[in-house]
C-alpha cells in the first residue's frame, strides 16, 4: 500500500503578493496569485493590507472551483506567519484560520524565508545548498546546520530588491526598479564610483543607494544602474564566495524575486565555479513570492507534527530565519 503524500492549500501573504496555491508532495497542483502595485511610492503596509484583503477571497474561490477533488481532501492549511509587513500578515493570518475552521483542517505556520529555501530544495536538485536569497524585503546568505537554517550574513538595513526599487524611483523608473535598473545597465559604460560595504558575512545597501542618488545629477542612468549593480552584486558574490568556501557545501542556490536578474545569475554561477560547486537557480515564475512555497514548507510542518492551534496564530512580523526548528531534515 502507497500512502499518498499531503495535499497542502499554501496562503502567501507577507507584503506585496496574495499567493493561494494547492501542491501534493511535489506536484504544484493549482497555483494563482496577484501582485500589488503601488500607484506612487513605495508600499504602505495598510494599502497593501487593503489591496490583500479584497484578492484573497477571489484567488481562494478560484481554486476551489478548480480543485480536482473536493476541499476535505485538503490536509493542511499553510499560511505565512511572518517575517513581514503587519498588516498584511494580520489579514493573510485572518484568512487562513477562516479556511482551517471551515474545511476543520489544520494549521500550519510558515517562515516565509524558510519556504523560499523549501521551495528550491523541492524543485531544483539543489539539498543542502548555501542559499542566497535576495527580495524586495529580504537579502540573506542561509545555510542548514545543527537542526536550523543559520544566517551566515545578511542585509545591515535594507534589501537589494528594496534598494533597487528605491533607486529606481529616483530615476522615475516605474515600480518595482529591479527589471528596470537590469535592462538600464545593459547600456552603462563608465563604472562610477560607489562605496562598497560589506562587513565580515554582512552587507549593507542604503549608504549605496543616497551615494547613487547623488550620481544621477551629472551621469547618464544607465551608467549609475550599471554602476550599483556592478557594485552591490560584487558584494552579494564575494560574501556567497566566502559562504561556500568556509562551509564547503558543494552547492548554491539563488532564489527571491532579484533572483531573475541575468547579470547577478551570471556573477552567482561563476562563483559556483570557482568553487567547484553546483548552481541553482529557482525558476522566475516562482522566484518571488508565492503560495507554493508556503505550501511546500506547510507539508514538512505537518509530516513532523507541527501543528499551529489557533489559539497561538499571532502573527510574527519579525521572525527570523534561525529561530525556525526545521524537525524535517535530520
Ligand atoms: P519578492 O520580494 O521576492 O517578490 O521580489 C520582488 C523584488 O524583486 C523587487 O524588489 C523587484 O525589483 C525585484 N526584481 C524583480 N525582477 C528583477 C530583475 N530582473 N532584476 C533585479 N531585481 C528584480
Ligand atoms: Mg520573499
Amino acid at each position: 500500500m502507497t500512502i499518498s503524500e499531503p495535499i497542502i492549500l499554501g496562503l502567501e501573504g507577507t507584503a506585496h503578493t496574495a499567493g493561494v496555491a494547492v501542491i501534493q508532495g511535489k506536484q504544484i497542483l493549482l497555483n494563482e496569485s496577484s501582485t500589488y502595485f503601488p500607484p506612487q511610492g513605495g508600499i504602505h503596509p495598510r494599502e497593501a493590507a487593503n489591496y490583500l484583503a479584497k484578492q484573497f477571497p477571489k484567488l481562494i474561490e478560484k481554486i476551489f472551483q478548480n480543485l480536482p477533488f473536493k476541499a476535505d481532501k485538503i490536509d493542511g492549511i499553510a499560511f505565512s506567519q511572518g517575517p513581514g509587513l503587519g498588516p498584511c500578515l494580520r489579514t493573510t493570518a485572518t484568512v487562513a484560520r477562516a479556511v482551517s475552521l471551515k474545511l476543520n483542517k489544520p494549521l500550519l505556520g510558515v517562515n516565509h524565508c524558510v519556504a523560499h529555501v523549501e521551495l528550491g530544495r523541492t524543485i531544483t536538485p539543489a539539498n543542502d545548498p548555501i542559499v542566497l536569497y535576495v527580495s524586495g524585503g529580504n537579502t540573506q546568505l542561509i545555510t542548514f546546520l545543527n537542526g536550523r537554517y543559520r544566517v551566515l550574513g545578511e542585509t545591515l538595513d535594507i534589501a537589494i530588491g528594496n534598494a533597487l526599487d528605491t533607486l529606481g524611483r529616483e530615476m522615475n523608473l516605474p515600480h518595482p526598479g529591479g527589471p528596470h535598473i537590469e535592462k538600464q545597465a545593459q547600456r552603462g559604460k563608465d563604472l562610477l564610483q560607489l562605496p562598497y560595504t560589506i562587513k565580515g558575512m554582512s552587507f549593507s545597501f542604503s549608504g549605496m543607494v543616497t551615494a547613487a542618488k547623488k550620481l544621477i545629477a551629472n551621469h547618464s542612468i544607465s551608467d549609475v544602474c550599471y554602476s550599483f549593480q556592478e557594485y552591490t552584486f560584487a558584494i552579494l558574490a564575494e560574501a556567497t564566495e566566502r559562504a561556500l568556501s568556509c562551509t564547503k557545501k558543494g552547492s548554491v542556490l539563488l532564489t527571491g524575486g532579484v533572483a531573475a536578474n541575468a547579470h547577478l545569475q551570471n556573477i552567482i554561477k561563476e562563483v559556483a565555479n570557482e568553487q567547484d560547486s553546483s548552481y541553482y537557480v529557482v525558476p522566475r515564475n516562482l522566484a518571488g513570492d508565492n503560495g507554493v512555497m508556503i505550501a511546500f514548507a506547510g507539508t514538512h510542518l505537518l509530516n513532523s507534527g507541527d501543528i499551529l492551534p489557533i489559539q497561538k496564530s499571532q502573527v510574527k512580523p519579525r521572525w527570523r530565519t534561525d529561530q525556525v526548528k526545521v524537525r524535517w531534515i535530520p
